[in-house]
């Protein structure tokens, strides 16, 4: 017997109708390409997004068509957001960190048909406009008089020209909530990019689901920054949620240096962030140097790295700011876990409560989990045996898009390439890539634990740590460390300070010293790279 409820399916379009109907003045506040602060509110982001869904069919781009952008945060991206994908386009974000070549080969493998850009990244435009010969219309991000007419691009248009010519009335079309709506390329450390391919439905559960209270907790009352860029995994979804529940949103534009993030936090009374460690190191850095404070943010969810324990207490104890740390993934829409406290740990001390901070959290509603031995057997949740973490539920990848390759599913679960424990109480802990895990005579040695020791010592701006071949131990740790400026540590000093703190066959065996370590388009550290430049690296006492 079937259930006597209406058959609407979940479609973008929705989000931006009823954030314009019940939250039409919330507003949205962007810090510009242009520099200036620019205000509007969800009322004109859905009336614009209707107009860029006219001009897409004024354009006679089909639906399924890929609409790529190569964007900041910012108003216009999110018209982008509605307009494209509530029309029944896929909205295909560009990481504009990648090299103008890998940008290209992305574009001809979505096959996009639009090319979005904000002018900061004219110049790529300009590197790979013949070599994307699929796209047939250029749009910047820009007013029309502000737009250079000597670019040398074919088909090039203006942003609000394009909108300009539009009505902002619109029927938004109904369609299979199954249908694509946006995709994103992962970073693939080797080999070509891959894309996850969100659908409608996938995007509303899991925005539904990143509002939850035990979630990043978004509501009518916040004022949202996410400094996690619209370019990757779609700011972690927070661009529908804020707009499924008509929360204020406050966009960096370009500007995410410490003392702009900052600024932009106090003048416009934003209580929540999203963001990476290393955005999040920039500002700390900038707020201690000033001796500043912050007067309304709550809190911040911090994730694409693990968070390192000197990052949650600075946040909490310096600055009164709760952190809450999570874990996704592109594959993952992003969010499979987040990190926040239960009843029963009110009582636990300071030390213990940290412990369980620094894990990566709990599941979601949606995202089932398990970890697995190499035979595929599920380990127990005890929180000290570590496996394969295996995750499946409505917004987790089944394939990737235009792929040869088989599913990368086993038996209906996708392998995440993490290794975790998960304890008794559902708390995951990632202890580090399956790439980067560190065997060392039989054992295995968490990098993560090693980097966050080291980013705990005063003098640490950032570390890596990574294995090396040893002839009677298999691996042996290393950690390459970037020193805060104008600070001076030895080898030594580092070394001993990890006296008690993990077992002693864990410590690693060397410090070596670098001016900076290779960070990759989404701010993560890039392993592979550090250890090419180590390639000649001996360990000391071989
Ligand atoms: P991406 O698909 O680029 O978002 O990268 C996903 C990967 O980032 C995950 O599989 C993890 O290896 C890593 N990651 C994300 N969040 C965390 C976190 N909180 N702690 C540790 N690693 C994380």
């Amino acid at each position: 017997m079937l259930g006597l409820m209406q058959d609407e399916p979940l479609l973008i379009s929705a989000i931006i109708e009823f954030a314009a109907r019940h939250h039409g003045n919330a507003e949205v506040v962007s810090r510009r390409v242009e520099g200036d602060i620019h205000r509007t509110n969800y009322r004109q982001i859905a009336s614009r997004s209707r107009q860029v869904a006219n001009a897409l069919d004024a354009k006679k781009i089909a639906f399924g068509d890929r609409v790529a952008t190569l964007a900041w945060n910012g108003y216009r991206h999110l018209e982008l957001y509605f307009g494209v994908s509530g029309s029944g386009r896929v909205l295909h974000t560009l990481n504009p960190r990648l090299h103008p070549e890998q940008i290209a080969w992305i574009v001809n493998h979505a096959d996009d048909k639009v090319l979005c850009f904000d002018m900061t990244f004219l110049p790529i435009i300009k590197a790979i406009a013949t070599k994307v010969p699929g796209v047939q219309h250029f749009v910047a991000m820009c007013d029309a008089n502000v737009l250079p007419s000597d670019t040398g691009i074919t088909g090039l248009v203006s942003y609000e020209q394009w909108l300009n010519e539009q009505s902002d009335h619109y029927t938004w079309p109904v369609f299979d909530e199954k249908s694509a709506s946006s995709m994103c390329y992962t970073s693939g450390t080797t080999g070509h990019p891959k894309a996850a391919l969100y659908s409608h439905r996938s995007t509303i559960l899991h925005a539904y689901a990143a509002a939850l209270p035990d979630s990043l907790n978004i509501s009518a009352r916040d004022s949202i920054l996410p400094v996690v860029p619209m370019f990757h995994v779609n700011a972690w979804g927070i661009p529908y949620s804020a707009a499924m529940t008509g929360a204020k949103i406050v966009f960096p534009g370009p500007a995410m240096d410490g003392k702009s993030v900052f600024e932009l936090i106090e003048s416009e009374k934003v209580n929540f962030a999203a963001g990476v460690p290393t955005v999040w190191q920039m500002m700390l850095g900038h707020v201690h140097a000033e001796n500043l404070k912050f007067s309304t943010l709550k809190r911040t969810v911090i994730g694409g790295s693990a968070c390192p324990p000197a990052m949650i207490n600075a946040f909490n104890d310096v600055y009164g700011v709760e952190v809450l740390h999570a874990w996704g993934m592109t594959e993952m829409s992003p969010l499979g876990t987040v990190c926040t406290l239960k009843n029963h740990h009110d009582a636990l001390p300071a030390q213990d409560k940290l412990k369980i901070r620094l894990k990566q959290g709990r599941s979601i509603f949606g995202v089932d989990m398990k970890i697995v031995d190499e035979h595929g057997e599920e380990l127990p949740w005890d929180g000290k045996s570590f496996g394969d973490l295996m995750v499946k539920g409505p917004w987790i990848i089944s394939n990737y898009y235009n792929s040869d390759a088989a599913s990368p599913l086993i038996d209906g679960w996708f392998p995440t390439g993490d290794v975790a424990t998960i304890d008794a109480d559902g708390y995951m802990q990632i202890t580090d890539r399956s790439k980067d895990v560190i065997k060392s005579g039989g054992e295995w040695i968490s990098s993560i634990d090693v980097e966050n020791i080291a980013v705990a010592h005063p003098a640490v701006a950032m570390a890596a740590c990574i294995g090396i071949k040893h002839p009677k131990w298999d691996e042996r740790p290393i950690v390459i460390v970037v020193t805060k400026p104008g600070v001076a540590l030895t080898r030594e000093e580092l070394l001993a300070f990890y006296e008690g703190k993990i077992a002693k066959w864990q410590v690693p065996d060397d410090v070596v010293f670098v001016e900076s370590i290779p960070l990759g388009g989404t701010g993560k550290m890039q392993k592979t790279k550090l250890r090419e430049q180590l390639a000649g690296y001996v360990l000391p006492n071989l």
